[in-house]
Parts: structure tokens; C-alpha cells; sequence
């Protein structure tokens, strides 16, 4: 399998409109104008130009051309593998987009009377039904515009509800391997994050978290799958122990997709939990948004949930904020609504036998590239994978090739890199996520990539210091435009 893509997706030699025209090609010919001239006011002739200096001349195909090819430099998934990991870079299908895009969904407005809205609030109510379904939990609020904003107003819930019980208590658990906004939501909450270590197999170890646990504890912060793509085994005992102790279960559920149909964080005994729909329930992401973060309670949470609530009487839908104990609002309207149709129509193509095999492939695909890699790439830890895999560059650094250099190496292969440095205890960390909407020709591409540049690595470390080599700008101080932002344009 040769490693360089023969349509490496990028063709970075593009120059500039001004260098491409040519004297006398045009765009369009105007007809001439049957209008009187008399009928225009006079323009000053000052105003009226001949000519624009250095004005390339083009034609229509020159710029249609110059501009597609740019909108190329974009690196998507509807160009190849996008191996971010934790992000789950999947591909979406465009059923669902035109489903959201249809004018009864796109144009319905938020001040629209409830009368003109029972379609858009009955699909809130069932995609709330399938997501408690799917995640074995009772209700759930479909507000929250992304995971982290999901997490706080899950700990909202959770304060309101120990404050109920007379005492909101002062800590957090979040164990290290956590995403970072796990500990910035609890700590917006007012509460103190008190970090647990993983055991040397990744994941959370009894004796750890009862070291910790105590009459201040109000929750347990838990990733499952970790980020680290672990299944946290003990996960009934751990909330088990958290609930003896007075506390509540919080789950990130950010990695969803290695759970569909197969098990549920409801049964595992978590309180609380979030759902990213732009990860798991195809939106396109990667752009900074939308997104939708929904949260997903037990019972004797559902009190607190943000309002409004669209409840179901008499075969209507209606919007109710009658919830004294609620949290109250969290995000104007109700959501990022668009995303939830996408969810919907997802989750009815899918199936519930689909959403199974969503999961299946997602652990297959992962496990397929640790396989492909583990020979040349060493593996973070060596136990069961789900649906991510994480290597390190222990091998290549001897060669005095680090883990941003292969990150870098892969543009020039045509790939975009994978998640790096993340998660933090695993130092060097490449943390690939191939997901399942990636065929089996794509990721044997990948792993043809990875193992040249390892191979690079040990016979010409420098090619891979070096790279890219392919892209218009090459390394980028990547932190001196946020320690020195230029923030007003002042003309030279
Ligand atoms: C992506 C992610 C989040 C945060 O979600 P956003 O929608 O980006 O705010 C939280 N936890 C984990 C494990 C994630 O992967």
C-alpha cells in the first residue's frame, strides 16, 4: 500500500488573482443599457472612474476556479480520515442536513404561537424519549448548546438538588484523565476539584476514589469510555460507593459512540449525564459550533431541570415554566434546534439496530489501527481499546523525532493529524480516533502514513522535524497570537 495519497486532497499551488489575469479577458458582458442617459444624475466626474489600477482581468472560469481551489485548503471529513481524538470527527450523512434544511424546520421561529408549532415541539419531546432510552436514563433537558455547557448545568442540578437536602457539600472528584471542562464546570459551580489518579491501567481504582470520598464530597465526575478510550470496569461499584457517601454521579457521556445499544450509563448507576449530538448524533463540528449538549437525569432529578419543558397534554405540546425548583433558564429558546432535527432524523435512519453497529465499528475501526500500529508506534496502555487509541512517541524520540513533528509529518501525507498531548497523563500522547463512518481502505491509507513516518523517524529524522513540507505556511508560533493578539489594524 503506497502511504502518499496519488489525490493528496490539498493543492497548495494557488497563486494570487492579481498574478493570473491576462489583458482583455472578462467575466460577463453587460448588455447595453436601454435606459436614457438623461435619466441618471450627473455624477461628479471625479467620481467616475475609467479604470481601476492593477485590477486583474479575468474570466468567469478563472475565478470559479481560483476560489474552489482555495475552498480545498479547508481540510474536512468530505476529504478524508479526520482522526481527532475525543472530538469524533465522523462523517454526517446529508439526509439528515436536508432533513434540518427543510424550510418548515429552518424558517420555524422561536416566537412562532404554540399552535404553530406542535411539529418542532413533538420532535423535542421524542428525540427527549429516545435519548433517555438510549442512555438508560429517565428524562432529560435538550438545551444546553454544547458538551461543556451541558456539564455546568448538570452540576447546577446537582447543587440544587443537595441544597435541597440541606447541605450542597464542597467537592468534586474528576480523575486526571479528564477533559479539561470537566473541572471548569464543577469549579463554575462553586465547587473544588479535587483531582483523582488513574491506576496504571487507566482507569479508576476503588481503593483511589474511597481515599477520597467523604460527608464533602457532592459528585463524582466520570468519562466513560475514558479519554483514554477505556471502559471504566468498576463502574457499579464506583457509584455505588459514591451514593453511600451521600453524593451523586455525574457522567460525561461525550463518548457515546462506543456505547450505542451495547450498555447504558442509566444502568451503570450515574445521576447525571451529557450527550454531545455534534460528537455522537451526527452535526457537522469542528468550526466552534453549533452544538448541542443535552442532559439526562434520573427521576428525582427531573425537578430541577432548566425550564421551559415541552410537556405533552391531551395529545398537544406546550412549553411550561411551572417548575419551582428548577434550575431556570440555561440558554435562550430552547436549545440549538437545528441540531436536534439532525439528531432525530439519525437516530429514526439508524434504527436501534443501527446505533448498535454505530458502536460496534467505532471499537472495530479504533482497534484496527491499534493493531496496524502497535509494531512501530508504542501504545499509551496495552489493554482493551474502545473507541480510541492512544500512542505516545517513546520509540521515535529517540531518534530526536517528537510527537508534534509526526502530527506535522501527516499533512504532507494528506491527513489531518490526530488529537495531540491530550489527554495530559499520557505524555506524547497521539490520541487517534478513526471512527466508524471510516472504510477499511482509508484506514489501511492512515496506517501506511503513520508507519512511512515512523520509518522516516529512524532513517531521516530530519525530513520529519521539517515538516510540512507541502503546506503554504510551515510551523506556527502557536502561542504568540494569544500572547500577543493584534486586535486593531492600523494601515501602514
Ligand atoms: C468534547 C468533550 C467535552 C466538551 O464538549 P464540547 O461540546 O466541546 O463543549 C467534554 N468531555 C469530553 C470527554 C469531550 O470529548
Amino acid at each position: 500500500m503506497k502511504a502518499q495519497r496519488a489525490d493528496h486532497p490539498m493543492d497548495f499551488r494557488e497563486g494570487l488573482l492579481f498574478e493570473r489575469g491576462a489583458r482583455g479577458r472578462v467575466g460577463y458582458v453587460l448588455e447595453a443599457s436601454d435606459l436614457e442617459s438623461e435619466a441618471l444624475p450627473a455624477l461628479p466626474a471625479e467620481l467616475v472612474r475609467q479604470d481601476i489600477p492593477g485590477m486583474p482581468e479575468l474570466s468567469e472560469i478563472d475565478v470559479i476556479r481560483h476560489f474552489t481551489r482555495l475552498s480545498r485548503w479547508n481540510y474536512c471529513i468530505d476529504h478524508g480520515l479526520y482522526p481527532l481524538g475525543s472530538c469524533t470527527m465522523k462523517y454526517n450523512p446529508r439526509l439528515h442536513e436536508l432533513v434540518a434544511r427543510r424550510p418548515r424546520m429552518a424558517l420555524a421561529h422561536p416566537y412562532q404561537p404554540e399552535a404553530l408549532s406542535q411539529g418542532c415541539l413533538r420532535l423535542i419531546h421524542e428525540l427527549e424519549q429516545f435519548l433517555a432510552r438510549i442512555t438508560g436514563m429517565d428524562t432529560l433537558t435538550l438545551q444546553p448548546s454544547a458538551g461543556a455547557q451541558g456539564e455546568l448545568t448538570g452540576m447546577m442540578i446537582i447543587r440544587a438538588c443537595l441544597t435541597q437536602r440541606g447541605d450542597p457539600r464542597s467537592k468534586v472528584l474528576i480523575p486526571d484523565s479528564a477533559h479539561g471542562t470537566n473541572p471548569s464546570s464543577a469549579h463554575l459551580c462553586n465547587y473544588q476539584v479535587v483531582e483523582i489518579k488513574s491506576g496504571a491501567d487507566g482507569r479508576l481504582h476503588l481503593e483511589d476514589l474511597k481515599a477520597r470520598l467523604g460527608r464533602d464530597v457532592a459528585a463524582l465526575m466520570l468519562t466513560n469510555p475514558n479519554t483514554l478510550g477505556i471502559f471504566e470496569q468498576n463502574i457499579a461499584e464506583i457509584c455505588a460507593l459514591v451514593h453511600d457517601a451521600g453524593g451523586l454521579v455525574y457522567c460525561d457521556g461525550a463518548n457515546m459512540n462506543a456505547l450505542l445499544g451495547i450498555s447504558r450509563p442509566g444502568d451503570m448507576g450515574c445521576d447525571v449525564m451529557h450527550l454531545n449530538l455534534h460528537k455522537t448524533f451526527t452535526t457537522p463540528h469542528g468550526g466552534g459550533g453549533p452544538g448541542s449538549g443535552p442532559v439526562a437525569v434520573k427521576e428525582f432529578l427531573r425537578p430541577f431541570l432548566p425550564v421551559p419543558r415541552v410537556v405533552k397534554e391531551g395529545g398537544r405540546y406546550r412549553l411550561a415554566e411551572e417548575f419551582p425548583e428548577s434550575i431556570g433558564r440555561v440558554r435562550s429558546f430552547y436549545g440549538n434546534f437545528g441540531m436536534l432535527v439532525r439528531a432525530y432524523a439519525y437516530i429514526l435512519s439508524m434504527g436501534a439496530a443501527g446505533l448498535k453497529r454505530v458502536s460496534e465499528n467505532a471499537v472495530l475501526n479504533a482497534n484496527y489501527i491499534k493493531a496496524g500500529l502497535r509494531s512501530v508506534y508504542q501504545l499509551a496502555y496495552d489493554i482493551d481499546s474502545m473507541h480510541e487509541v492512544i500512542f505516545t512517541d517513546q520509540r521515535q524520540l529517540k531518534f530526536g523525532v517528537k510527537t508534534l513533528d509526526i502530527a506535522k509529518r501527516l499533512m504532507d501525507y494528506g491527513f489531518h493529524p490526530p488529537t495531540i498531548y491530550f489527554p495530559l497523563i499520557a505524555p506524547g500522547a497521539l490520541m487517534i480516533e478513526p471512527t466508524e463512518t471510516e472504510p477499511r481502505a482509508e484506514l489501511d491509507r492512515f496506517i501506511a502514513a503513520m508507519k512511512a513516518i515512523a520509518a522516516e523517524a529512524e532513517t531521516d529524522p530530519e525530513l520529519v522535524q521539517s515538516a510540512p513540507r507541502t503546506t503554504p505556511v510551515k510551523r506556527l508560533d502557536e502561542t504568540r497570537a494569544a500572547r500577543q493578539p493584534i486586535l486593531r489594524w492600523t494601515p501602514d
